[in-house]
């Protein structure tokens, strides 16, 4: 209280007989603090200002033109600008990026769509803005997002999958952000669903992200129609219209889901899985196959656990950065 973040209510007094400190009810002073949060994609950034109890004030979404690591740090400098300049209490920025993420010392290791390999992006960024910075997975900061205001409130235990250009999964285990060992947990785009499947970048063989992800299936849609030049919402098109070869690609990603999730279920057992992500364009396309080999792989009760189907916003990610960062304000100090 003595630092500003919480003010009593008015309606104070004792309660009954009992003697000693005044019983007067607190509340969050949402404007003491603003926090920025901010998504890295491929091609673009999408920031989001907000308050103290991580509700979004405004948010901004900015195109990248390069992956080079200065050009992408200007860009979040610029704007974190944009959104808090003159706010001065502002001082803690939240940046989320995919791949494997050191959050304890703010190293992105490795991120294959940005092609970038250990990039000490805290400590970049911290100079460009002046601002306390945290990094994280995007997809872990997703879960916290969903953990405080979505799907995972009420939940113990629970999992956000997230389907689009990589196949990531954000792990809360009795309420608590699972991050491993190693800082890589979850990584269920890199279980082996097909002995017999694709090479993944990773070095592995029959990833389901190698199968499932945007990328893989636009791969395998262009392979089946000699269509060099197709691109997802076309072999969507296809799928829809009939296209034999092109329903089977999709039936072959959504098999590959089913054995990807029913692991994580009989692994983890979650109380429900959030089934998220650009890919969701495309879920009835995958939903029948899906449900087939998850039900055939998932192992007794596990298979109970509800798969909930939730688009989110990138503007959701990155107020889950936000509160990756306000989290860290309060756990620090
Ligand atoms: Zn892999």
């Amino acid at each position: 209280m003595e630092a500003g973040y919480l003010y009593e209510l008015p309606s104070g007094g004792r309660t009954g007989a009992r003697l000693g400190r005044p019983v007067a009810p607190l509340a969050v002073r949402a404007d003491r603090e603003h926090f920025v949060g901010v998504k890295i994609t491929e091609t673009e950034l999408i920031a989001v200002l907000t308050d103290l109890r991580a509700e979004v004030r405004s948010a901004r979404h900015l195109p990248l033109a390069t992956k080079d690591v200065p050009a992408v740090v200007e860009a979040v400098a610029q704007v974190v600008t944009d959104l808090a300049g003159g706010r001065e209490r502002t001082h803690c920025l939240g940046i989320s990026v995919a791949g494997d993420v050191d959050k304890a010392s703010g190293l992105v290791r490795y991120n294959p769509f940005l092609e970038w390999r250990d990039v000490p992006l805290a400590d970049l960024a911290a100079s460009a803005t002046g601002l306390t910075v945290t990094v994280e997975n995007d997809v872990n900061a997703l879960a916290v997002a969903e953990q405080w205001f979505g799907e995972g409130v009420g939940a113990t235990t629970f999992a956000v999958v997230t389907v689009g250009a990589g196949i990531g999964c954000g792990l809360v285990v009795n309420g608590a952000l699972v991050t491993g060992g190693y800082g890589v947990a979850g990584e269920i785009g890199h279980i082996p669903v097909s002995a017999s499947g694709p090479a993944c970048y990773c070095s592995g063989r029959g990833c389901l992200e190698a199968i499932a992800s945007e990328p893989a299936i636009v791969r395998q849609a262009r392979a089946v129609t000699g269509d060099a030049g197709l691109g997802l919402p076309g072999a969507v098109d296809l799928a829809h219209a009939g296209h034999p070869a092109v329903r089977e690609v999709f039936a072959i990603a959504g098999r590959a889901m089913g054995r990807g999730l029913a692991a994580l279920v009989n692994l983890v057992g979650p109380e429900k899985v959030v089934v998220t992500g650009e890919g969701l364009a495309a879920y009835d396309l995958f939903e029948e196959y899906i449900r087939e080999t998850f039900n055939a792989q998932a192992y007794g009760a596990a298979g109970k656990c509800p798969l909930v189907i939730r688009p989110l916003p990138f503007e959701e990610w990155a107020r889950g950065a936000a509160a990756v960062s306000l989290q860290s304000l309060f756990t620090s100090r």
